[in-house]
């Protein structure tokens, strides 16, 4: 069994977050430590720790990470000038948080990504 995350009391409402959408599968919310004036957070409802773990029923819920990406960029009005969706994945990825989330980052020129 995977461990929970603070993503899962955020989730549940048990600790505050700036939750800017939840529905039966996900959940966004502002991400604490702000890379750019919009960086939100997508979490699937259900813990999968990394990409690692993703199955083939989980291909709902990955595809409405995706949706919900779009209605959050277009609620940002960030939508026309582009932004950036990162999912990190265990030390070399720089993962910190093992609950699977989609980072929204935009709001500025982000320039090339970077690889160091
Ligand atoms: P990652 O490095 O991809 O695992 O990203 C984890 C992200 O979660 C970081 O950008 C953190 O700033 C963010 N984060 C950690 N704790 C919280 C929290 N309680 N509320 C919002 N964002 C958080």
């Amino acid at each position: 069994m995977a461990e929970e995350t603070i993503f899962s009391k955020i989730i549940r409402k048990e600790i505050p977050a700036d939750v800017v959408y939840q529905d039966d599968l996900v959940t966004a919310f502002r991400d604490i430590n702000p890379r750019a004036p919009s960086h939100v957070l997508i979490i699937p409802n259900k813990l999968i720790p990394t990409t690692n773990d993703v199955e083939p029923e989980d291909e709902l819920v990955m595809g409405r990470l995706f949706t919900v990406a779009k209605k959050i960029a277009q609620d940002e009005g960030i939508a026309e000038d582009g932004y950036r969706l990162i999912v990190n994945c265990n030390p070399h990825g720089g993962q910190e948080v093992y609950h699977i989330h989609m980072h929204l980052v935009g709001g500025r020129p982000l320039g090339p990504m970077l690889l160091s």
